[in-house]
């Protein structure tokens, strides 16, 4: 069994008098600090490098916490040891006869899963196991996958982090934070993930995620992480932007367009795809072009309208085919004119599903986001489309997934799940 150390458990009485040592006299920087309901207790982080110092104090007359002060008075209070799958260590722990406090995981501070050693067992020390949360795997690298003739090519802009409360809409914390675990300021990763179509000699493209215009005060509020970006993720596919034919837009808000024009030479806002010709909904476009107080964060004026003065910009309509297959068709809900996009080729059907599923976290039908204007709208298509989704097997892609870019969705036993294929 293999074990690092995670962190110190001290016992304190006066969490200020403590602080006032261990922060401001040994400058120990103040990490997070949580209440762990179950066990009355407040637990305060300091940041020692590769491990940290848990400051605990009981928050009730009958926690643990509070007897072991009573009883000893504050101090040394736990080491806890790091492992990657506590089930495995309790079992070995067991099959040594040694006697656990825990003998099966509980919830701990962070999303942990901890159990506690009896300190009889371990010569006086009372230990923790810990299991930290799990970290979320980000996908950065190009995913590939022929559909009947159609070449589909997966890229990513980085990562953007929004809020996680946003996100999820109505839904608890408690039911998404383990799919996809939020930092300290409740802010969850994202993906951007354009999507490009070979079909009938074209190239297109899908969105283009945020591009490279974002302010340095906006980058610090969505965490950006774009130290692998689009440019990178084209040379990777072996695609330069003088390839793109075509570029679709799903909507216009700026996670999804932002890339569509750069800043050129001469400082002016160009066209990102110097030969492309670019498509938009209509009614998309006159109210990104037309915003109010509830969407003009979203709608970046840079991002479309130098599209339009250049000339290359096509307007069309509800399930406009914009090259032979690829279609338009209508969602609403996250905008009223949201689109995804629909590939078809050879008897098989891929969608590029945008906002309506930003995740794969994102299938089931009520888990819909608060940024949507018309939530009820959202979630009357997804009922829908998640049932025509299993039954005519489309592969579907996670615009915005950290951790997958595309799969299939399944249903066994009453249950929806995804198969990842990218
Ligand atoms: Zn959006
Ligand atoms: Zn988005």
């Amino acid at each position: 069994m293999k074990a690092i150390l995670d962190h110190v458990g001290i016992a304190v009485s006066d969490l200020q008098a403590s602080l006032a040592f261990f922060k401001d006299v040994l400058g120990l920087h103040v990490e997070a600090s949580e209440t762990i309901v179950s066990q009355r207790v407040r637990a305060t982080f300091l940041n020692t490098g590769q491990s940290t110092l848990e400051m605990l104090e009981a928050t009730a007359p009958d926690s643990p916490i509070a007897r072991f002060v009573e009883k000893r008075g504050p101090g040394l209070h736990h080491v806890a040891l790091r492992v990657d799958d506590i089930a495995a260590a309790i079992a070995h722990l067991k099959s040594r006869g040694i006697r656990l406090i825990d003998e099966q995981p509980r919830p701990g501070a962070e999303g942990a899963l901890v159990a506690f050693i009896h300190p009889s067992a371990s010569h006086g020390v009372l230990v923790e196991l810990k299991q930290p949360a799990p970290k979320v795997e980000m996908l950065t690298t190009v995913g590939r996958h022929t559909l009947g003739e159609v070449e589909l090519i997966s890229l990513s802009d980085g990562f953007i982090s929004l809020d996680g409360g946003a996100m999820f809409g109505v839904v608890p914390r408690t039911l998404w934070e383990r799919r996809l675990p939020p930092d300290d300021s409740n802010r969850i990763p994202l993906g951007m993930r354009p999507l490009i179509v070979r079909t009938g000699g074209k190239t297109v493209i899908i969105d283009a995620g945020c591009g490279d215009k974002m302010d340095a005060k906006s980058a610090q509020i969505y965490k950006l992480d774009r130290r692998y970006h689009l440019d990178h993720s084209l040379a990777e596919a072996g695609v330069s932007a003088e390839d793109i034919d075509i570029v679709i837009a799903s909507h216009l808000h700026f996670d999804h367009v932002g890339g569509f024009t750069a800043v050129g030479k001469d400082g002016s806002l160009v066209p990102r795809f110097p030969k492309a010709k670019y498509f938009a909904h209509r009614a998309e476009w006159e109210d990104a072009t037309h915003p109010h107080e509830r969407n003009r964060a979203s709608y970046l004026q840079e991002n479309f309208v130098p599209l339009k003065d250049a000339g290359v910009l096509t307007l069309v309509d509800d399930a406009a085919e914009i090259v032979p297959g690829v279609r338009y068709r209508r969602s609403g809900g996250h905008t009223a004119n949201h689109q995804v996009v629909t590939i078809e080729s050879g008897g098989r059907t891929a969608v590029f599903t945008a906002d309506m599923y930003p995740t794969a976290v994102h299938i089931p039908d009520p888990w819909v986001m608060g940024y949507d204007l018309y939530p009820m709208d959202t979630l009357a298509f997804k009922r829908a489309f998640a049932q025509e989704a299993v039954e005519r097997e489309y592969l579907l892609f996670f615009e915005h997934d950290p951790s997958m870019a595309a799969g299939y969705l399944r249903e066994k036993d009453g249950k929806r799940f995804v198969e990842r294929i990218i």
